[in-house]
């Protein structure tokens, strides 16, 4: 099997699953307890902290951990809201092509009485600095933007945004689940004052993550119980998977330059295999995206079938997101960037990561050619668009 669904998962490292079961065997302790084996388990947490927090160029007593990526964002946005409520501030800014974790914490604090501008996105789906720079308003109480899009791969002009909210003194929030690990950030010098994390995105495990709050951001506890976390996220630690993803995140800083370099050429060389498919189209600008990203739409087929018999051909893919696939809503980071409902159901994500081969970019090729052919060739609306009686979308 070719596994090309980085953006959902990644396979947990070697170094990741080392780190955990040392942690499981040396450090059971409970970081709280005042013992020897509670104190060595606060050490293991403590280097754990220390190695995030440079991964980003923050403090470590900037970083909370918490349960993964949706509740890094769902902590930070609604911090900053009540925070801004309590100064009469109730305006959130964020964009069309967020993760659902930050659009239904959006849609929640909307029910509570806040007013959301959703920015638009080009069709590139790359959001427009002077966009965000003329919604900003008086009682704006946060920024929220992603630093790259997980369906599309495109990445915004984080610092840009960071700079201009910083001269407003608005908090700025990033979404950076699919950045963290894979492009380099430093969270001083681009202003951000909130960012969120995941470890399964960056070979670490799954439900874990962390929440960078620059020291004087708005904060909040959302889960109450016992001091951890500084008394803002309470809940013995789970030191196993903070480690890990600890561990995870420093191997990919590591190797961040030499690992980009080589993925973004698979990347390269398979958008240039796919694109001669007539009418299809790569989604997202063709350089400001992620190294191992992919995307496309090919008109006349229907998304899911490609990938069940991709699946059957060996090739692990995504139509989207794998939050939205299940459902029968086309992807709204597609319909944002401006594809019709019939050619976001036709969509395809391939993300490579540095196990990927050029051999695995000829096959995946060779599967998606095949299998959009044959698909095609029983689509009735493909019938249709090749005898006239409908108009092709894509070229
Ligand atoms: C995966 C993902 C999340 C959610 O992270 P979890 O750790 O799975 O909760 C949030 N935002 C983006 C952009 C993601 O890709």
């Amino acid at each position: 099997m070719i596994y090309a669904d980085n953006a959902a998962t990644t396979k947990t490292s070697a170094a990741a699953q080392k780190a955990m079961l040392d942690a499981m065997e040396q450090f059971w302790g409970n970081p709280s307890s005042l013992h020897s084996p509670g104190q060595q388990a606060a050490e293991a947490l403590a280097s754990a902290r220390e190695a995030v927090a440079k991964a980003i160029g923050a403090q470590p007593r900037e970083i909370y951990f918490t349960s993964g990526g949706s509740e890094a964002d769902n902590q930070a946005i609604t911090s900053a809201a009540r925070f801004g409520a309590r100064r009469g501030k109730k305006h959130l800014i964020t964009t069309a092509i967020e993760h659902h974790a930050v659009l239904h914490t959006m849609q929640q604090l909307e029910k509570e009485g806040f007013e959301v501008t959703y920015l638009p996105v080009d069709a590139s789906g790359i959001v427009k600095v002077e966009d965000v720079q003329s919604a900003l308003r008086e009682d704006t109480a946060l920024v929220s933007i992603m630093y790259a899009n997980n369906e599309i791969g495109t990445i915004q002009p984080v610092s840009e945004i960071g700079a201009l909210c910083r001269e407003r003194k608005i908090p700025f929030h990033t979404d950076a689940v699919q950045a963290v690990g894979h492009l380099p950030i430093d969270v001083a010098s681009q202003n951000i004052d909130m960012l969120s994390l995941s470890g399964h995105k960056f070979h670490g495990p799954r439900g874990v993550g962390a929440l960078y709050v620059r020291r004087g951001a708005p904060l909040l506890t959302l889960i109450h119980g016992g001091a951890q976390e500084r008394g803002f996220r309470a809940g013995t630690e789970n030191l196993p998977a903070i480690v890990g993803m600890a561990a995870a995140l420093e191997e990919s800083c590591a190797n961040m330059e030499k690992n980009s370099a080589y993925i973004s050429g698979l990347r390269d060389a398979l958008i240039e295999k796919l694109s001669p498919i007539p009418h299809s189209e790569l989604n997202g600008d063709r350089d400001r995206r992620l190294p191992g990203s992919v995307s496309f739409c090919f008109e006349g087929i229907e998304g899911e079938s490609l990938l069940l018999l991709l699946d059957d051909k060996g090739v692990a893919a995504s139509s989207g997101s794998a939050c939205t696939s299940g459902s029968l809503d086309p992807s709204h980071v597609l319909l944002a960037i401006g594809r019709p409902h019939e050619v976001a159901h036709g969509s395809l994500r391939l993300t490579l990561d540095e196990e990927n081969t050029m051999e695995d970019i000829e096959r995946i090729a060779a599967a998606v050619i095949e299998v959009v052919d044959y698909l095609r060739s029983m689509s009735p609306i493909w019938k249709a668009l090749q005898r006239g009686e409908r108009n092709y979308v894509i070229q």
